[in-house]
């Protein structure tokens, strides 16, 4: 890996600025469409990222730290209907109760000396 290259890249508060082979890494994703590279600006310190498509991979690559990302398939998941609220977690432990009172041969019970 060099580093006495530098890289034009494009911050959205400071526009171009100049990075050297260190201040950039690539993300390699199990999935293409989220492979970007990213840098912190050095004129603002903002994170930035941008999608790297397989040109852009195959320059920065040998160029640039590489770090691998398995992106978990449950932060795929598509996810419908509204979010849970406090107050539907507040019926569940209700519901959980009045279950265990009603059948209470269920119940964990322990025994005294
Ligand atoms: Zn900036």
């Amino acid at each position: 890996m060099s580093t006495d290259i530098s890289f034009a890249a494009t911050c959205p508060d400071c526009a171009d600025v100049d990075l050297a082979a260190d201040q950039m890494w690539l993300v390699l994703a199990d999935r293409p469409d989220l492979t970007h590279y990213a840098f912190v600006c050095p004129q603002c310190g903002r994170q930035v990222r941008h999608r790297a498509n397989a040109a852009t991979v195959a320059v920065l690559q040998c160029r640039v730290p590489v770090e691998a990302l398995e992106v978990p398939a449950e932060a795929l998941e598509v996810h419908a209907g509204a979010a849970l609220t406090i107050d539907d977690l507040i019926d569940l432990m209700l519901a959980l109760e009045s279950d265990s009172e009603a059948r209470p041969h269920d119940a964990v019970t322990t025994a005294g000396p």
